[in-house]
């Protein structure tokens, strides 16, 4: 970040007390915190978590896992349930927040939830190429080409089977 969001001035950098060296636009005399985007991703699992889903988008033919923007306004979860029941057509058993990595390329902030579906029939929408269910200890294998998902999948076979 080097220029004021606002007026277009360069930007500064000015000491903020309890928070360190921060960008500071001195032509509208305030401090400049980063903007980003914020997206919600899904490790979606069965009741009991003995099978994951993942889906295919875009032709590309890779599995990913159910994800989308938090619109402004809107909490993470809100964001979780709206974008699950867009994409898949089903509303969650149980959420649990997982982690969260930043993906620089596009600037996002990704939060990772745990989700148990009560049943494994989904409908997805026309976003949707292709879904499968795996074995989830054939999950890390299928998700490999897609790397944040990956981290996040293994973090889930760390922690919350
Ligand atoms: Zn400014």
């Amino acid at each position: 970040m080097e220029y004021c969001y606002d007026c277009g001035t360069k930007l500064t950098i000015k000491f903020l007390e309890h928070e360190g060296d921060i960008p500071f636009c001195p032509k509208c005399n305030k401090f400049v915190f980063p903007i980003f985007s914020t997206a919600v991703s899904m490790v979606i699992v069965n009741k009991d978590k003995t099978k994951t889903l993942f889906v295919k988008q875009y032709g590309t033919g890779k599995n990913r896992l159910v994800a989308g923007y938090v619109n402004k306004g809107e909490s993470a979860e809100e964001c979780l349930y709206r974008e699950l029941m867009e994409e898949m057509g089903v509303k969650p058993l149980e959420i649990k927040p997982q982690k969260t990595l930043y993906f620089e390329k596009s600037n996002t902030l990704l939060i990772n939830y745990l989700v148990t579906l009560e049943s494994e029939d989904v409908f997805p929408n026309f976003e949707i190429d292709e879904y499968n269910w795996y074995s989830v200890d054939d999950g890390t294998d299928a998700i490999k080409e897609a790397s944040m998902a990956k981290q996040f999948y293994e973090y889930f076979m760390k922690n919350n089977r």
